[in-house]
């Protein structure tokens, strides 16, 4: 598993610093994002350190379809049922922040905090 010890997201998958975790398999894990836009704001990750959307290759393809198949899963199961956004920010113009792969997630009641 590639891993940069710099990276806060890869710390997450790692267990070395605390997130509230939604799902996690060998492949991917999801958490709640600490500074939440919405009622129910979750980032799905690759475990692998993947720097941004730049980086991805061809053999990314069924691990960037699995983080969004289980995105819409693991929405229903936190009880949003009235729609919501996905979000994937890459480089600078992008405003990409961790620079780690990260699909946001936000959904729920209106109004939320921005976006
Ligand atoms: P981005 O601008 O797409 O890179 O967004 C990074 C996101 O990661 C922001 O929404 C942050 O609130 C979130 N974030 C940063 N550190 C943590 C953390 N330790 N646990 C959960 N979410 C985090
Ligand atoms: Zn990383």
């Amino acid at each position: 598993m590639s891993t940069d010890t710099n990276c806060i997201f890869c710390k997450i998958a790692a267990g070395q610093i605390p997130s509230k975790k939604v799902y996690e398999d060998d492949d991917i894990l999801a958490f709640h994002d600490i500074n939440p836009w919405a009622p129910v704001h979750i980032l799905l990750i690759p475990k692998r350190h993947i720097t941004s959307m730049q980086d991805l290759t061809p053999a990314d393809q069924a691990l960037l379809g699995k983080m969004m198949v289980k995105s819409t899963e693991l929405m229903a199961e936190l009880g949003v049922t009235g729609g919501y956004r996905h979000v994937i920010n890459t480089g600078p113009d992008g405003r990409q922040e961790v620079q780690h792969v990260h699909l946001h997630v936000m959904g729920g009641p209106r109004p939320w905090a921005k976006g």
